[in-house]
């Protein structure tokens, strides 16, 4: 083979180091069963939904297949950017209602979160330097490293040319302002895998920065419905000037149940700029339009209304109690691990609980040491950064018994610990 005619890949792929963490987990809890076949293994490892749909939303979704199979409402491709009965909602309850004025047609629906804060640097030049939260949701950095904005990873873990922000114990989880300029800032709040949220005071320390230094922040609220004290903001717009220097990613994946439904939306305001290679000002709200346009052919037509009926008044309270369940599962582990002398952070604003391990392990040993001895898979902090060592992440996305169950073990095996 002539090598210099070969089709070359995306050499930047090649940085990415193999997907790791949830791997490792399977692999390590498979071993272990096999050795230990009678074991009950309760996961609260993975952030995924256990919860079915709600009546209100799959009565919506039910009739809008049936809409699609009869002639007269039979409908083909909609509106890219998502219909209009979707948009409307979603400006009028999660915006208007909460005194922010966003435009309809500053709502991209689309078919997930994960897709729409990967896909956000299409918009961006590859020069640009970003800073994520550490420890953080993989997608921001490995889609960073894939359209070649880093350089490889140094053997911390950390790859060149991203800024990382370290969210510990010792910050109160509250990234710090970094030293060095970014452009493009990546916040998650309430957060993933921290559980902690982010105060308006912290907003709007970053709204300020980001004005005064002219960077962009992707604020990712994917866990907002799960914020229960009326004083946190639920979306970056809260703080005045936000419109000028932040996009928002908002999704149905965890309010409403919709992991496999798939149906999400981020918010791009027209009032929002960044420079072109031409030294002009660009509105960004027309690039993302023509970026979604061009690679996207809008979320079907059932999801749509079921997305919609999630904004009636049945659909609130369903969701309410949805989120509810999923909290009081959160509460449980919070206390329950507490009282067996664990430091927990998280889990009151938010689906997680970030777990100090205790003295003498790190993120993995303590993972081996509850499979082992509670039977219960969990996930290391340190495999969402090298901030996240020393942490352990627990989920309540479980079923109540199970997450009782879970915690009952994790207590009776933290007792017989040497203190
Ligand atoms: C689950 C999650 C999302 C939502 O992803 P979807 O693709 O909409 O399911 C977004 N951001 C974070 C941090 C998440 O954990």
């Amino acid at each position: 083979m002539n090598e210099k005619n070969a089709v070359r890949i995306n050499p930047h792929f090649l940085k990415l180091r193999a997907g790791y963490l949830f791997p490792e987990i399977a692999r390590r809890t498979a071993a272990f069963k096999k050795q230990h076949p009678e074991a009950e293994i309760i996961r609260l490892g993975i952030g995924d939904v256990t919860r079915p749909l709600t009546p209100a939303i799959l009565e919506a979704f039910h009739r809008a297949v049936d809409e699609m199979g009869r002639k007269e409402s039979f409908r083909g491709y909609g509106p890219e950017q998502g219909y209009p009965f979707l948009r409307k909602a979603i400006v009028e309850n999660d915006y208007r209602a909460r005194g922010i004025e966003i435009e309809s047609d500053e709502v991209f629906i689309s078919d997930g979160s994960k897709c729409d804060t990967g896909n956000i640097g299409d918009i961006f030049s590859l020069e640009n330097r970003v800073a994520v939260q550490d420890p953080v949701y993989p997608v921001y950095v490995d889609t960073n490293v894939m359209a070649g904005r880093t350089g490889p990873a140094g053997d911390d873990g950390r790859f060149r040319g991203i800024i990382y922000l370290p969210c510990t114990a010792e910050n109160d989880f509250l990234p710090p302002l970094p030293e060095e300029r970014p452009d493009l800032i990546y916040l998650c709040s309430p957060n993933n895998p921290t559980g902690t949220v982010l105060p308006r005071s912290a907003l709007e320390r970053w709204v300020a920065y980001a004005r005064e230094h002219r960077s962009v922040i992707l604020f990712d609220a994917a866990y907002e419905a799960f914020i229960t004290n009326p004083d946190l903001p639920h979306s970056i717009y809260e703080v005045e000037g936000a419109r000028e220097v932040a996009i928002e990613f908002r999704s149905f994946s965890k309010n409403a149940g919709f992991t496999g439904v798939r149906c999400a939306f981020t918010i791009v305001p027209k009032s929002l700029q960044a420079i072109g290679p031409d030294g002009e000002t660009h509105s960004l709200h027309p690039l993302w339009n023509r970026r979604h346009c061009t690679k996207f052919n809008g979320v079907s037509y059932p999801v749509q209304r079921a997305a919609e009926a999630i904004y009636s008044e049945a659909g609130k309270a369903e969701v309410a109690e949805l989120v509810g369940y999923y909290l009081r599962n959160a509460a449980v582990i919070r206390k329950g691990l507490s009282n067996a002398g664990l430091h927990v952070f998280g889990g009151v604003h938010a689906p997680y609980i970030w777990v100090r391990v205790p003295p003498g392990f790190d993120s993995w040993s303590f993972f081996d040491f509850l499979l082992e001895k509670a039977h219960v898979v969990g996930t290391p902090g340190s495999g969402f950064g090298p901030a996240g060592e020393g942490y352990f992440r627990l989920s309540a996305f479980g079923e109540a018994d199970q997450v009782n169950e879970a915690v009952e073990r994790i207590r009776r095996c933290l007792e017989n610990l040497p203190r």
